[in-house]
């Protein structure tokens, strides 16, 4: 048996997001890095690498599967109580102390993330998110950009198939990939982890990417949520917080921001786990600055209404949340406030049937249907 690397080196193809420069090196465009990378080497991410002049990317695997009620992506304007079908690869373009989801993306960077890779196709995916019940299939667990051909190639199979797609993401994105992957996307996350640069070159990125991806993602007509976790210590001072939010009003007001709770993992073991106080203050921040949309996530029960949706115009509670459940749903069909009338800003159904699950769980496995890659 190989290792990891051997691996996923083998599950791979030829790209789409990249140009050929001279003596064979080439420059992928896939995220904000866009390293030029020497042949024989590669990228930043370490799973895209060029071999002859051509980059070979991701191809054919997952890292993880996992059904997700999309209150946990999180998506709180994206069809409430619907079940997203998620599925990642490995590896990432940043390196996070405090991930959460580590095993996947830092195989490749940390020997104690081991995460085999299954083998699947688009089609085997597609079919398992329709058998499961899912509404959305998206993209996440690793960063998706890095992974974007196989996610398009997913998404366009998901689409014929009548699902709605989406990725969950650090942002740091380009105006190419976010081309690519723009007609076949219809919801995104970002995770907005900083407002000051230097904290994000602690994480192995930049804050100007993150920014610019946002405003071209909300012009884009994907529909778009901003999450950012708050940590003690780190992005939590009212100055960056303020600047952040403030960021956000000038690109829509109708962004919901979702401040949520840190608590110690991977290697950030020293700031505290951040308090309902601390997630209440942030939230504070972000109304005052002017978003309408203002939650407050991983402390359920401990936040007050900021886990619920209440029209911006006349206040009325209309989504009634604790955690990732639906307590109760009052959008009109056309997604209006049933008191006032104002129009709220997302994608809804028509009407709300039910919840199909306020706990993410593992897909069944079909005999057959995978197969460890490698094992
Ligand atoms: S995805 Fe980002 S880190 Fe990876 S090779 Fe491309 S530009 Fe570099």
């Amino acid at each position: 048996m190989g290792s990891l690397g051997d691996i996923i080196n083998q599950h791979v193809r030829s790209g789409e997001l990249y140009e050929k420069l001279d003596r064979n090196r080439v420059r992928c465009f896939a995220c904000g890095h866009c390293c030029p990378i020497p042949d024989g080497l590669a990228g930043v991410c370490k799973v895209r690498f060029n071999r002859g002049g051509t980059l070979y990317v991701p191809w054919d695997y997952v890292g993880a599967l996992q059904c997700d009620p999309i209150e946990k992506k999180p998506f709180f304007h994206a069809y409430p109580g619907a079940l997203a079908y998620s599925f990642g690869m490995l590896g990432c373009d940043l390196h996070c102390a405090y991930c959460q989801n580590w095993v996947t993306s830092q195989a490749l960077r940390d020997p104690a993330a081991v995460a085999p890779p299954m083998q699947i196709s688009p089609e085997e995916l597609v079919d398992d998110a329709l058998s499961q019940g899912a509404k959305v299939i998206v993209s996440t667990y690793n960063e998706p950009l890095i992974t974007s051909e196989w996610a398009v190639a997913i998404f366009r199979e998901a689409r014929a198939a009548g699902l709605m797609t989406g990725f969950v993401s650090n942002g740091n994105g380009t105006p190419q990939v976010l081309e690519y992957i723009r007609p076949w996307t219809d919801l995104y996350k970002v995770d907005l982890k900083s407002f000051d640069d230097r904290h994000y070159r602690q994480l192995g990125g930049r804050l100007q990417p993150i920014l610019e991806t946002i405003r071209q993602l909300h012009q884009s007509g994907i529909w778009l949520e901003i999450v950012t976790l708050l940590i003690p210590g780190f992005n939590d001072s009212v100055d960056e917080l303020k600047r952040l939010a403030e960021f956000l009003v000038s690109v829509s007001p109708d962004i919901p921001w979702h401040v949520t709770a840190f608590h110690k993992d991977y290697k950030m073991t020293d700031p505290e786990n951040t308090s309902a106080a601390g997630l209440l203050q942030a939230a504070r921040i972000g109304k005052e600055a002017g978003l309408r949309y203002v939650y407050a996530g991983n402390l359920p029960g401990n936040v007050g209404d900021l886990e619920n949706t209440s029209c911006p115009q006349c206040q009325a509670v209309l989504i009634e949340r604790y955690g990732y459940l639906i307590q109760a749903y009052h959008l009109t069909s056309s997604g209006s406030c049933p008191t006032c009338g104002s129009k709220i800003p997302g994608r809804w159904d028509a009407k709300f049937e039910h919840q199909i699950t306020p706990f993410p769980y593992h897909p069944s496995r079909r005999r057959g249907t995978r197969r460890r890659v490698g094992l």
